[in-house]
């Protein structure tokens, strides 16, 4: 009996924990379910995939620039010449 209790608590703490962990997670990225986030290469931002320009870099690596970054970039740019 107090075995059956016992696992019933766990239980109850595990499903609180799952449900605390996700509400936190919930909170932590404010996009809406389902939207594929990724991080910004240079300002490590999480922004919408839709958002983000992508660039290979080599024969692998994917690199992601916000609009910010690029709009940074191109002042630097713009400041050279
Ligand atoms: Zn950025």
């Amino acid at each position: 009996m107090a075995v059956t209790i016992l696992a019933v608590v766990f239980l109850g703490i595990l499903l609180l924990v799952a449900f605390f962990g996700f509400k936190i997670l919930g909170k932590r990225t404010s996009a809406p379910a389902g939207q594929l986030m990724e991080r910004c290469s240079i300002c490590r931002g999480e922004f919408p995939k839709e958002m983000l320009v992508v660039r290979q870099v080599g024969d692998y690596k994917l690199v992601n620039f916000c609009r910010n970054c690029i709009l940074s970039l191109y002042a630097d740019l713009g400041s050279r010449n």
